[in-house]
């Protein structure tokens, strides 16, 4: 069970998961997607169907990805505030660079991805909420990775919004 302001904050914000073909995507389409004003998460069928297979990527952990941009943009004020101070805190001093592998722009730090360095500070929770659903890739992550001791470090921060309440 959520944390009652947790709970009442996104009561309002019902999610809806759709599957759409290729052909409602443009040339740059993401595996899916999450419109913060219909709150409705898109998963791109074509895409993941070319990936199904592929044990780093499923169509859980993008479902999660996009229910993490859910939760951190309709979610209590304190808990935004919370991701924006840490990253804030772990990007202390970076400037910003361009990341090729995600078009945009990023601000380095030892995030076990790149793309959690985002410097929207959207990418954070749900680089993070992904992981939930592939153990064994968290598991790699963390032992392999060269910055995968923060992922420990950075849940603590990001899985607050399902148990603690201000
Ligand atoms: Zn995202």
């Amino acid at each position: 069970m959520l944390p009652p302001d947790v709970a009442a904050a996104l009561q309002s914000k019902k999610l809806t998961i759709s599957v759409m073909p290729s052909s409602t995507w443009g040339t740059k389409a993401p595996l899916a997607d999450y419109n913060p004003v219909t709150h409705e998460i898109r998963l791109n069928r074509d895409g993941i169907s070319n990936l199904v297979g592929n044990k780093n990527n499923n169509v859980a952990e993008r479902i999660f990805h996009e229910m993490g941009h859910w939760i951190h943009m309709n979610g209590p004020q304190w808990y935004k505030d919370e991701i924006e101070k840490l990253y804030d805190a772990k990007t202390a001093g970076e400037s910003k660079i361009w990341s090729s592998i995600y078009n945009c722009w990023i601000k380095r730090d030892r995030w076990y991805d790149e793309y959690a360095g985002d410097i929207n500070k959207l990418e954070v929770v749900t680089r993070h909420f992904q992981l939930l659903t592939n153990p064994m890739k968290m598991e790699l992550e963390m032992m392999n990775s060269p910055n995968g001791s923060t992922i420990a470090e950075n849940m603590k921060t990001v899985l607050k919004v399902f148990y603690e309440h201000k």
